[in-house]
C-alpha cells in the first residue's frame, strides 16, 4: 500500500508515520515530491494499524497496491527515477547509447570498437564475455579475458561498460572489470540469478525474457530490487510473435505501458529486437519517440567476419550515421545525450 500525505505535510507527521509502520515490523520507502510526499510500504500489512494512521490529520489518503511489484511500481514512486553508471547517468532528461560488439573477441577489436563508438556520440560500452547462445557449438565468449579487454578499453575511452552475466561465478568475476551488470532474455525469469545480481549492489540492465508478459517482467524487477538494489533499467529487445520476417517483434508499445506502470528507465534494443542491420535506425527513432531512455545497438569493426550477431551489426560509418540521424529525434524528446 500507498500512505498519500496531504500537501506542504510536516516533518514531524511524516516521521510519526514512518515510525508506525516501521515499529510494526515493516519497510518504509520514502518518495518525497515538491509538493506530495508518499510513504511506500512493503510487508504484511496485516500487521499495521491503517485506521490509526488514516486518523492523522496529515494523511489524505491510503491506496492499496493490487499489483506484486512494488518497489517497481510507478504508484510507489510517481517520478521516473534513474542513477549513475560511472559517469553517466540513466534516467530522465538522459538517453543513454550503449554500444560495442556482441561478444568480446580481441583486445583490439575492443578497443578499436570503443574509440569509434565514443566518436560517434554512444555513451557506454557493451561486450558480452559470456554468451548464452542457443547452440553449445557457438562462440560461447572469452570469460575473464574478455572482461579485462573491456576494462582496457574502457579505461582508455572512459566509457562506461555493460557485461552480460548469466552466473553466481559471472557476476563474482564481473565486479572487478565493469560497471553495469546485464540479465538476457533467456534468464529474465533466473530468479537465483536476479537475488545474486540484486545482492551484487551494481546497476543492472534486465532484459525482457522472450514471451515474457510486462507484469512478469516487472516482477523480475522486483526480485533485484528487494535485495535492496534500486539500480535497475528495462530493456526491451523484441518478443516472440508468429511473424518470422524479423528475428523477434520490437514490442514499442512496451515501452509506453513501462512508462505507465514503473518508474523505472527503459532502454531499447532494435539490433536484437529485428536482427536485421537496417531495421536498426527507424527501430531507434520510434523508441526515442516512444519515451525511452535510451538504446542499446550491436557495433562491430567487421560485421561479416563477427562471431556473434554479425547480420545485425552496425559498422563504423553506419553507427556514426544512426547516431547523427537520431540526434534531432533525441533533441525533440527533450533528452541528451548523457
Ligand atoms: C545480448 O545483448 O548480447 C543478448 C544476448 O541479448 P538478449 O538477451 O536480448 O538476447
Ligand atoms: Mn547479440
Amino acid at each position: 500500500m500507498i500512505i498519500v500525505m496531504k500537501p506542504g505535510a510536516s516533518g514531524e507527521s511524516i516521521s510519526q508515520v514512518t515510525q508506525a509502520i516501521e515499529t510494526s515490523g515493516l519497510v518504509v520507502h520514502l518518495s518525497q515530491g515538491k509538493e506530495v510526499t508518499i510513504i511506500g510500504v512493503v510487508g504484511d500489512k496485516t500487521k499495521l494499524d491503517t485506521r490509526s494512521i488514516q486518523l492523522n490529520p496529515s494523511v489524505e489518503k491510503i491506496v492499496p497496491i493490487t499489483e506484486s511489484y512494488k518497489l517497481s511500481n510507478r504508484k510507489f514512486h510517481p517520478l521516473p527515477s534513474g542513477f549513475p553508471v560511472k559517469n553517466t547517468v540513466i534516467g530522465p532528461g538522459t538517453m543513454t547509447i550503449m554500444a560495442g560488439p556482441c561478444a568480446v573477441e580481441t583486445e583490439e577489436q575492443m578497443l578499436s570498437i570503443a574509440r569509434a563508438v565514443k566518436k560517434a556520440g554512444a555513451t557506454m560500452l557493451r561486450g558480452g564475455a559470456f554468451k548464452p547462445r542457443t547452440s553449445p557449438y557457438s562462440f560461447q565468449g572469452l570469460e575473464e579475458e574478455g572482461l579485462r579487454f573491456l576494462k582496457t578499453a574502457s579505461e582508455e575511452t572512459g566509457l562506461a561498460t555493460i557485461c552480460e552475466v548469466t552466473s553466481a561465478h559471472a557476476i563474482e568475476l564481473a565486479e572487478h572489470y565493469v560497471d553495469m551488470l546485464q540479465v538476457g532474455a533467456r534468464n529474465m525469469q533466473n530468479f537465483e540469478l536476479l537475488k545474486e545480481v540484486g545482492k551484487s549492489g551494481l546497476p543492472v540492465l534486465l532484459k525482457r525474457g522472450l514471451s515474457a508478459t510486462i507484469e512478469e517482467w516487472l516482477n523480475a524487477a522486483e526480485y533485484i530490487m528487494s535485495e535492496g538494489n534500486e539500480k535497475v533499467a528495462l530493456c526491451e529487445r523484441g518478443i516472440r510473435t508468429f511473424e518470422t520476417a524479423t528475428r523477434n517483434t520490437l514490442d514499442l508499445s512496451a515501452i509506453c505501458v513501462l512508462k505507465e506502470k514503473t518508474h523505472l528507465p527503459v532502454i531499447v534494443d532494435p539490433s536484437h529486437a529485428t536482427g536485421v542491420r537496417h531495421y536498426v535506425e527507424p527501430l531507434a527513432k520510434a523508441a526515442v519517440a516512444c519515451g525511452a531512455d535510451g538504446l542499446m545497438i550491436e557495433v562491430h569493426n567487421d560485421p561479416a567476419k563477427a562471431l556473434s550477431d554479425g547480420p545485425q551489426s552496425l559498422n563504423f560509418p553506419q553507427f556514426e550515421s544512426v547516431m547523427s540521424n537520431l540526434s534531432g529525434y533525441i533533441t525533440l524528446a527533450g533528452r541528451q545525450l548523457s
